[in-house]
């Protein structure tokens, strides 16, 4: 059994995404988590989760679409939040790449986005990149995220940024990063991770093979632990349940 812990239905066309669905259910994948990135995505992954079996939905502001936080949007949050498909508040983060200008605004975003994971006991899925991942370690510590876990999605970055985020019981996610060379890091990482401590993820959004294409990654990490890729793929899956608490 596969999982896919981080993909973006919304954004495939409507008359490919039950092909995108399907593909990966055959070739089994039977845990997906579709997350948005604004008011309106959100909307979208909580009402494709409620149709689709295995297919949970994460709620959430992207740090690429900051937006001031305010009780409207805290409420309309909340209550997609609460909806009982969401099992994790996602995709939340920093982004200081694509976003320079926006850094006070993002951090100002993801504390907000992590008290309210903590008020309804849901983890959290984090976004970052590079420059982005102390803040982003030392927010989650701040914040208390500790109390909900989580996980790290596409994660990019050293072992010591790794190590802090297992300590506060979070999980690191890889993607298909790791099937190209630019993933050789990702790979020394892999390697020391304890094995409850990983998730595998496609981040498929609007084109592409979709959550299926997470049997590469988990072959790949596979190859790597010298594992076969089904039980690559059944403890990861255990591990993705453990976090989403499914
Ligand atoms: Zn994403």
């Amino acid at each position: 059994m596969y999982s896919d812990a981080h993909v973006h239905l919304d954004s495939y066309p409507a008359a490919e995404r039950d092909d995108v669905i399907q593909r990966a259910h055959a070739l089994g994948v039977e845990l997906m988590v579709t997350v948005g990135t604004t008011l309106d995505t959100c909307e979208q992954a909580v009402a494709l989760a409620e149709h689709v079996p295995d297919l949970y939905a994460g709620v959430g502001i992207h740090p690429w679409w900051v937006v001031p936080w305010s009780d409207e949007l805290e409420a309309r949050l909340r209550d997609l939040a609460r909806r009982p498909r969401v099992k994790v508040v996602s995709e939340v983060g920093l982004d200081y790449t694509r976003g320079p200008t926006t850094q006070p605004q993002q951090r100002e975003l993801l504390r907000h986005q992590i008290a309210l994971a903590r008020e309804l006991r849901l983890p959290v899925m984090t976004h970052n990149d590079r420059p982005s991942q102390e803040d982003l370690l030392a927010l989650l510590r701040e914040e208390g995220a500790a109390d909900v876990g989580g996980v790290i999605h596409g994660f990019r970055g050293d072992w010591p940024f790794a190590r802090g985020c297992l300590d506060l019981g979070f999980v690191i996610s890889l993607g298909r990063l790791i099937l190209r060379p630019e993933g050789a890091e990702q790979l020394e990482v892999l390697r020391r991770l304890p094995r409850d401590g990983l998730v595998l993820e496609t981040d498929s959004a609007r084109q592409g093979p979709g959550p299926a294409e997470v049997a590469l990654v988990a072959q790949r990490v596979g190859d790597v632990l010298d594992l076969p890729p089904e039980q690559v793929g059944n403890f990861t899956t255990a591990n993705l349940k453990r976090v989403l608490r499914v």
